[in-house]
């Protein structure tokens, strides 16, 4: 009984709360007719919360995120995708700077070239998530958005179909991305990003341009890091000049020495000392501000680099790397407080000061340290707590 109970409550909270999301919309200035349209036909999803809870790129590891993203099979369809579309994505980057195997690798990513935009009714999932607590006013604006588009006419709302999250079309644009950034790029009068390739790959260019697209330069690349290579330098992510990497013994993936270019660079170790090293320029910054994931940009760069014939990694990301749920990572924060060190505000997430903390450790015991929790740092890291626990039991 106490479920039903429990269950009534939460839809009596939805209704209160589409109430009070149709007021805001009507602040927003959209049409009543649309407001009352839309939002009195949305249903709450429990789907949708329950994926909320474990988005992939913060729980996998970076071998499963990666290995899954770029595969043989999608580099050779892109390879295909190239030849097809080679003149409208050259027509894209005449416009955007942006050349065209990262227009696919983005199309790939997001919806594996075109092949599945997602089911999920876009109002329905951001209904939800706006009347759940943890991001509402994020996905609010993103309901407003949503019913802007829908009040232009850009998109209808029977159309409006996309992922659980609300990213709909073929580059899988937020709403509020898709007002700001998509462009009418086939001049047919309307920003259709769900059935013309050609807005979608015109408004990828364009918001990546907007983005702070660098014309010219690369994502970044693997490199091979020497073998006296001192790992506390992987600590953080403030970007160094290329030529002080050079100096330090980076080459590129293959030995070879780095050019001589006046670049920043970011070094980058998603899987620690086992897995593959990365130098990232601007331009993965700019990625980084599509979706803001490490192993999602590294992906998007890696794959673009395959569609125009690169070969695979020089160095396979470990497959028996670890994949922390944030609460796992949480007590392993507080494990290394308790043991004086510093891994800031222990907040389930692997940032720097995470990173710096693990590192200290690893130094402190005369390991490789490179800030990355693989299995035999996190059990080590376990040990010490519990044998200091020990020390000071009566
Ligand atoms: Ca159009």
């Amino acid at each position: 009984m106490l479920g039903i109970v429990s269950f009534a409550h939460a839809d009596d909270d939805f209704e209160s709360c589409i109430s009070r999301l149709k007021e805001t919309a009507r602040a927003a200035q959209i049409s009543p007719a649309v407001v009352d349209r839309v939002l009195d036909q949305v249903s709450r999803s429990q789907r949708v919360l329950e994926l909320d809870q474990r988005q992939p790129e913060f729980t996998q590891t970076f071998a499963s995120y990666f290995s899954a993203r770029v595969t043989d099979t999608r580099v050779s369809q892109g390879r295909e995708l190239l030849d097809r579309h080679r003149v409208l994505l050259e027509r894209v980057r005449a416009q955007s700077g942006v050349p065209p195997q990262y227009l696919l690798a983005v199309w790939g990513l997001e919806t594996n070239f075109g092949s599945y935009l997602g089911k999920t009714a876009i109002p329905d999932s951001l209904a939800t998530l706006a009347c759940d607590q943890r991001r509402s006013r994020y996905f609010t604006t993103e309901l407003i958005s949503a019913l802007r588009i829908i009040e232009s006419g850009d998109i209808s709302l029977d159309q409006m179909h996309g992922s659980w999250a609300g990213a709909m079309g073929h580059v899988q644009f937020m709403p509020t991305t898709y007002l700001k950034y998509a462009i009418d790029f086939d001049g047919d009068g309307r920003r259709d990003l769900f059935t013309s390739l050609e807005d979608a790959f015109g408004s990828a260019g364009h918001f990546l341009n907007r983005l702070g697209w660098e014309s010219g330069l690369r994502w970044g690349r693997e490199v091979r890091l020497p073998a006296d290579f001192d790992y506390r330098l992987a600590w953080g992510t403030e970007p160094r000049a290329l030529t002080e990497w050079r100096r330090l013994g980076i080459t590129d993936a293959f030995g070879q020495r780095l050019p001589v270019v006046s670049v920043e660079a970011t070094l980058r170790l998603p899987a620690g000392h086992r897995g593959p090293a990365f130098l990232t320029y601007r331009n993965f910054d700019v990625i980084m501000g599509w979706n803001h994931s490490v192993s999602y940009a590294l992906a998007v760069g890696h794959l673009a680099d395959r569609i125009v014939g690169a070969g695979r990694l020089q160095i396979s990301p470990p497959v028996d790397d670890l994949r922390f749920a944030p609460a796992d990572l949480m007590e392993i924060q507080l494990e290394l407080n308790r043991l004086g060190y510093d891994p800031g505000e222990p907040d389930g997430r692997l940032g720097p000061a995470t990173r710096q903390a693990v590192g200290q450790f690893q130094a402190d015991r005369g390991l490789i340290a490179d800030g990355h929790l693989d299995p035999a740092v996190v059990d080590l890291i376990a040990n010490s707590f519990k044998d200091s626990q020990r020390a000071k039991a009566p």
